[in-house]
């Protein structure tokens, strides 16, 4: 699919329909906008259906280092890699029986089973990536051959997205080239919009459609295991720890290493601290970096200001147990991110040509783990609308109920850590 710059000023005639043109009868050129998890999820099961995928990403490059932060294979993820990935022979997560809920002194207090596993979201971009387009990488060095009946798969980085419309009943996108500056048009039968939380299709077609921000953050970060004690390494194992505290809690969990590497050694663990901004910090202050530049949702890695990162130790210093203490000391490169949820009111638009998914859809807040459950399970229920199996009002419909209790579960669930933990940690019932 190339660029084209046919006018933009026309609207569609196109009737209303039912199902995404000719779903499952003739392959579709279909754009999907945003190549990171739910865009690519979507990508591999369309591609196996015999359409012809062109991904339009607006990050400069395919290389995804530094967001090494933990990912769990939930229900719906593990589905989808068991089932759709040709490289499962070969395991990428780091197993898992159940969640502790701690005490004061780190006694387990509840245990739920959760037999899941733990993952990180390199490396389920790159095993993705390696089954939808055949991306070589460190994680992902032998990618599966492309097979008999697959569509066409194309991944375009350095294409920003600015505006989609339909003219005539083609689906239009326009893009700045990030290497030229200049401004290009795709045509498809068919847009996804997976272009996450900010999403510029929602912002297009829902302007007042704003975030919720409940006013606490996430400091996350990894920890090399090699450089933790064997006590703290001995409660984490096969495990996610969630720890309160006053107004706070603490999730921790092991993931792998560099490259993916499943070896003992080379594993991290995950640090994910929700707290409030403490007295002497805000929001703004703790987004603005090393370089002045004030970030609206997160803080990059590399950019916390000293200031910032001593006054979270110090809040850490006055409540962790001492024995959780060598976590925030010993991570490498922690980031912040303001907590947010928003969901689009529609997932589907220009009669039945674009469809909604993952973040640009229902943005949870992360609280709940399922950001990328949900994502998986919507590029699931979107295949069998092309396949003709379900409609996409049914599809619309069956997304936004769950979109809109999920998004109302992941409000709730810490709550009760958030706003009524008692002083010495102990839960409320
Ligand atoms: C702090 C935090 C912690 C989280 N923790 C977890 C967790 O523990 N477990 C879990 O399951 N989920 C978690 N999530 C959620 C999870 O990351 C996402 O829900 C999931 O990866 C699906 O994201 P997505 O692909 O829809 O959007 P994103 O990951 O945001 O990807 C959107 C893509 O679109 C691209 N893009 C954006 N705008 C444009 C444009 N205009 N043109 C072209 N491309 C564009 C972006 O560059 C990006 O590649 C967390 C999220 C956050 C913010």
């Amino acid at each position: 699919m190339t660029g084209t710059n046919k006018p933009h000023d026309e609207q569609s005639q196109q009737p209303p329909v039912t199902e995404p043109a000719a779903a499952g009868r003739r392959p579709q050129d279909i754009l999907i906008v945003g190549g990171s998890l739910s865009g690519l999820f979507a990508a591999i099961l369309l591609k196996r259906q015999g359409h012809n995928i062109t991904v339009l990403e607006a990050a400069p490059s395919s290389a995804r280092e530094g967001q090494a932060a933990g990912v769990g294979l939930a229900a719906d993820v593990k589905r989808f890699f068991d089932q759709h990935d040709r490289l499962k022979h070969i395991p990428f997560g780091t197993a898992m029986t159940e969640v502790q809920i701690l005490g004061p002194n780190l006694e387990p207090v509840h245990r739920i089973p959760a037999p899941f596993s733990q993952t990180t979201c390199d490396a389920t971009y790159y095993r993705l990536r390696a089954n939808f387009d055949g991306l070589v990488s460190g994680y992902c060095p032998e990618p599966p051959a492309r097979e008999a009946g697959d569509g066409e798969p194309g991944f375009q980085t350095g294409a920003r997205v600015l505006k989609v419309d339909s003219i005539s009943g083609t689906m239009t996108v326009s893009a700045t080239d990030a290497a030229t500056s200049e401004q290009r048009t795709y045509e498809a039968d068919i847009v996804i919009a997976a272009d996450g939380a900010s999403s510029i299709i929602r912002r297009q077609l829902y302007p007042g459609v704003h975030r919720s921000e409940p006013g606490f953050l996430i400091w996350r970060g990894i920890v090399p295991v090699t450089s933790l004690s064997a006590s703290l390494l001995e409660r984490v194992k096969d495990r996610t720890l969630l720890y309160p505290m006053r107004n706070s809690y603490l999730i921790l969990y092991t993931i792998p290493g560099p490259n993916g590497s499943l070896k003992e050694a080379d594993r991290a663990i995950n640090f994910a601290w929700y707290d409030w901004p403490s007295a002497t910090t805000t929001i703004t202050g703790i987004l603005t970096d090393t370089d002045g530049h004030t970030h609206r949702t997160t803080l990059p890695k590399g950019k916390m200001r000293a200031e910032i990162r001593e006054a979270q130790l110090e809040r850490a210093r006055e409540m962790f147990h001492p024995e959780l203490l060598e976590l925030p000391l010993k991570l490498t490169e922690p980031f912040v991110s303001v907590i947010s949820s928003v969901m689009a009111p529609k997932a589907t638009a220009f009669d039945n040509r674009l469809f909604f998914i993952g973040d640009a859809l229902v943005q949870l807040q992360p609280n709940s783990g399922q950001g990328t459950n949900h994502a998986a399970r919507e590029a699931v229920s979107l295949a069998e609308v092309f396949a003709g199996s379900i409609t996409a009002e049914e599809w619309e419909a069956k997304v936004l109920e769950t979109a809109r209790a999920e998004r109302l579960t992941s409000q709730e669930f810490p709550k009760k850590w958030l706003y009524s933990a008692s002083e010495n940690g102990e839960v409320k019932a």
